[in-house]
């Protein structure tokens, strides 16, 4: 669905006082855009017992906004249907949409800014790609559910007013980009989906949430150390260096590797055993690959912590990068960027991940 094409249903519920500059009065209510994408928050299913059997990203944004009247007393909502999927099938192309349309709200003068709702199963991949690449220090906010809007105690709507609250906040500016769920507010950068059913389904492992948000008071009791937004090298472009994922676990082979070099991938990101430990067959089969102009990253498939560099493999003698505290998914997101902003070389990757 076209960007910009869903009416504004909640906006019109709004007082919209505006001047004829484009500026809000002192008064007004501050002008948030939601950018729907689907997921289970947009979910729907027959019955409001099942939670798990549902169709996602089949609700419209305006029946979205109309579940949570109390939106009216937070702000001006411009809605907007970006896309209706389900974010196991996010696409790059979508990336790059996304990323654009949030950039040209974050440079208006109507609009202070964006929450974005999307599917639980990639939103930690898509907040880090915009916490990366989206140029503005007004808040951007992802949120989500892990209930369908039809279930009984579904969290959509709560955690919908939460995000659209803390966007509102002159406390979430130069932030960066802000995940709100179940109350919490995480950064991009740390957070990760840690449940397949409950609705606390988030956590930022090791470093905790950045703040709370709770009955329209929002309070931050930390802030975001590595720079984002504003402060990084990278843009959004429409060309998506290919980088894949392996994993290494008991028995592993090369046979994954050889066949990802063959097909001719930029870079390849493993997900090793501990502190990015790699079978040997594996790791042999990522030093040759290496030798052919593919960058490695090591990770861990853990969950948490991070890959000490030169620890469970040598990788200056393997031309290895590491990727710190970054799960594998969120070390793909930052590679791509990094080949596509031109970055080649294990030293100056390794610069890029030290640094982000
Ligand atoms: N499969 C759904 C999605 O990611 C799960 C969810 O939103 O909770 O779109």
């Amino acid at each position: 669905m076209a960007a910009g094409g869903a009416s504004l249903t909640i906006a019109a519920m709004n007082t919209l006082t505006s001047s004829s500059s484009g500026t809000p009065a002192a008064h007004a209510l501050p002008r948030i855009a939601v950018l729907a994408t689907g997921g289970t928050i947009a979910g729907s299913a027959a019955d409001v017992t099942n939670t798990s059997g549902y169709q996602a990203g089949v609700v419209g944004v305006d029946r979205l906004l109309e579940a949570v009247p109390a939106l009216s007393g937070v702000a001006q909502i411009q809605p907007e249907q970006i896309a209706s999927i389900d974010s196991k099938d996010m696409a790059l192309a979508l990336w790059t949409t996304l990323a654009q349309r949030v950039n040209a709200l974050l440079a208006s003068d109507e609009i202070d800014g964006v929450v974005i709702t999307h599917g639980t199963d990639t939103l930690e991949e898509t907040a880090y790609l915009l916490h990366l690449t989206v140029k503005g220090t007004k808040p951007v906010v992802l949120t989500a559910s892990m209930r369908p809007s039809s279930a009984l105690s579904a969290d959509g709507p709560l955690n919908l007013l939460n995000a659209v609250t803390v966007a509102a906040s002159a406390a979430a500016h130069g932030q960066g980009v802000l995940v709100a769920f179940n109350n919490r507010i995480h950064s991009a950068r740390d957070v990760v989906k840690t449940s397949t059913y409950a609705v606390d389904a988030f956590q930022s492992l090791e470093i905790g949430a950045l703040g709370w948000v709770q009955d329209g008071r929002v309070e931050f009791q930390r802030k975001v150390v590595r720079p984002h937004t504003v402060d990084t090298e990278f843009v959004i472009g429409a060309k998506w260096p290919n980088v894949e994922i392996v994993t290494s676990y008991a028995g592993a082979s090369r046979i994954a590797v050889d066949a990802l070099v063959a097909a001719g991938v930029r870079g390849i990101v493993v997900a090793g055993t501990g502190n990015g430990s790699i079978h040997a067959s594996v790791q042999q089969a990522l030093a040759d690959a290496v030798t052919q102009g593919v960058v490695v990253v090591r990770s861990s498939r853990v969950g948490s912590g991070h890959v000490m560099r030169n620890g469970a493999a040598p990788d200056d003698a393997l031309g290895f990068v590491t990727a710190g505290s970054l799960n594998p998914y969120k070390a793909r997101v930052l590679l791509m960027l990094a080949l596509a902003a031109g970055g080649t070389g294990a030293v100056a990757l390794q610069a890029i991940f030290d640094k982000y």
